[in-house]
């Protein structure tokens, strides 16, 4: 089963713990940032803490074509 990625509807993989692709995750918040966020969902799901608010602390506001997870 596959998701789509919420900008570009790029199929994500299921196993990815974000909801868009690599190319739209950097154009949003820039590489460092994606990965950094990428690596807290990560951990987060390692710890089955994969909570809504755990997730996105961190992430700047300014994003507001960001429709959340
Ligand atoms: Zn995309």
């Amino acid at each position: 089963m596959t998701k789509k990625c919420i900008y570009c509807g790029a199929e994500v993989s299921d196993e990815c713990v974000i909801d868009f692709c690599e190319k739209c995750g950097k154009s949003v918040w820039g590489e460092k940032m994606f990965n950094a966020i990428l690596q807290n969902m990560e951990t987060a799901r390692a710890n089955g803490d994969l909570c809504h608010d755990n997730v996105i602390k961190g992430v700047p506001r300014e994003t507001n074509s960001f429709r959340g997870f």
